[in-house]
């Protein structure tokens, strides 16, 4: 037999692993005749949330046509041939950042498999944090997987429930899954929206004329023109029939919801709305509780492209320093984040940033960034202002010290790796090499969502991240390694 196959590339708790995880953008359309161009289009405006590959799967009331390719949106699904291959009114599709391994296309989604109920096609975003735990059990059982993705346990699941319709077998499915999911289904009947009891992950529904539309952020929505009708909510199940009847059921309960706070200081875009808040006003809000809790005596805030602009104009506003653009982006490199190596990794900042000299020198400058989390980024730009002539350099940061890895479908790396997880502020500033270092409190940031700080025992978010609270139990990572649970610890049924 051979054990040479992981049961999942990089799983997260896998901290031998230096390959990164996934994240997820996903998007459905349920109605028009084009759906595949439309959801090619709305996909293109989650591209952020995903960068390395890409799947559209249609269905035109007989047979579902998949089209997965590694790669941008726009890479893939440009051309009229390729949009020629997904025809129907009914659409479903999937961006994420692959896995470095060898596993190729097989792992990029939608996934699609023929059930006793009929075909089933699933779009995905967030981490399930008992895959590895049910996967065992179902391929102990003969289960033959197609994939490494966390995703595929459910379509088993799924497939092997004794329930007679596929509404219920889904459900039955979900309530042996723990961790985040937000998901986009199709089958021959409609579509599924729903979203993890503790809505972790986020997902909005949209309409255009008699048209449904679910993605993960409202700025999807923006740029097919379709008006946003609501957030999907956590633990509810949304099915919009072909005909355009939509019913919903909230079958696990109703608990206290905890969507992800790292959507508004960096995973969403600026221009979405998440949670009933512009994701760029909480930002520009996190700035000012930033100036308010870590003034630093400066000359002007350089904001560190893109991701520290919205927080480095609050923090402007609210400390009167002037905001200038000390650092120019190329918009023709992807994320440092998403590079296989950390060599690779270190190019990349210089291929992307640079300093604008006329502005820095001289100069006492702050500078803003949304997060530290190996180092690396913080580490260059400090230099790269020390080389174009900055007198001093003070590094202030729109989040907590990420001192925790997700779980949840955020790619952090394994602690070890992050920076905070190793030094206190005073050594990491001396990492980075700056002349000082600050980062916003838990409490400011809860404050920036417009809540009063983060009210002990009670947190409205899932922060683990910041504190180490994993709202969920993380049965993969072992029983005796569980970290700190911040709910009483039951199964999310
Ligand atoms: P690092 O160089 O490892 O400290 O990465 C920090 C930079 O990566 C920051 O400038 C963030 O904007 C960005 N970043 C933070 N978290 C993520 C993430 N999960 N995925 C991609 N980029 C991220």
């Amino acid at each position: 037999m051979n054990h040479s196959e992981p049961l999942f590339d990089a799983a997260p708790w896998d901290v031998d692993a230096d390959k990164l995880r996934e994240e997820c953008g996903i998007f459905g359309v349920i109605g028009p005749r084009d759906a595949a161009a439309i959801t090619a289009l709305g996909l293109h405006a989650l591209q952020h949330r995903g960068q390395e590959a890409v799947g559209i799967t249609s269905f035109d009331g007989h047979e579902f046509y998949s089209r997965r390719g590694i790669g941008h949106v726009a890479q893939n699904f440009s051309s009229a041939e390729a949009l020629a291959e997904l025809p129907g009114i009914m659409a479903a599709g999937h961006v994420r950042y692959s896995t470095t391994g060898g596993s190729g296309l097989r792992n990029v989604q939608p996934l699609f498999a023929d059930l006793a109920t009929g075909g089933f096609a699933i779009a995905h975003n967030g981490n399930i944090s008992n895959a590895m735990h049910l996967k065992r059990d179902l391929v102990q059982k003969g289960a033959i997987f197609q994939s490494t993705s966390d995703t595929e346990v459910i379509i088993h699941l799924v497939a092997t429930s004794r329930y007679p319709t596929l509404l219920d077998r889904f459900i039955d499915a979900l309530r042996l899954v723990e961790g985040a999911y937000s998901l986009i289904c199709m089958t021959p009947e409609g579509m599924i929206a729903c979203r993890d009891p503790l809505g972790i992950r986020p997902l909005v529904m949209g309409r255009i004329g008699d048209t449904y539309v679910f993605a993960s952020e409202t700025v999807a929505l923006d740029v097919i023109g379709a008006e946003f009708v609501r957030e999907v909510e956590p633990g509810e199940l949304i099915e919009v029939s072909l005909d355009g009847k939509l019913s919903t059921t909230r079958p696990f309960g109703n608990p206290a919801a905890r969507p992800c706070i790292f959507e508004h200081v960096y995973f969403s875009r600026p221009d979405s709305v998440m949670g009933g808040e512009s994701v760029y006003e909480v930002r520009k809000a996190i700035g000012r509780e930033l100036a308010r809790e870590a003034l630093a005596e400066a000359d002007i805030v350089i904001p560190v492209p893109d991701s520290g602009v919205p927080a480095a104009l609050g923090y402007a506003q609210e400390s009167g320093i002037p905001f200038e653009l000390g650092i120019i982006r190329s918009h023709y490199v992807g994320r440092t984040f998403i590079q296989p190596s950390d060599g690779a990794r270190n190019a990349d900042v210089k291929r992307k940033h640079n300093a604008n000299r006329a502005i820095v020198q001289g100069k006492r400058i702050v500078l803003i960034d949304d997060s530290i989390v190996r180092g690396t980024t913080s580490l260059k730009i400090v230099q790269m202002m020390r080389d174009a002539g900055a007198a001093e350099v003070h590094m202030r940061i729109a989040s907590p010290p990420t001192e925790h890895s997700c779980f949840y479908g955020v790619d952090t790396p394994e602690r070890s790796k992050l920076l905070a997880a190793r030094m206190d502020v005073q050594a990491m500033a001396e990492f980075i090499q700056a002349d000082s270092l600050a980062f916003v409190s838990i409490d400011g940031l809860y404050r920036a969502v417009g809540l009063q700080g983060r009210e002990a025992k009670c947190p409205k978010f899932c922060d683990a991240c910041f504190t180490g609270e994993y709202p969920t139990r993380l049965t993969d990572l072992g029983e005796r390694d569980q970290p700190q649970l911040s709910l009483p610890v039951e199964k999310v049924a």
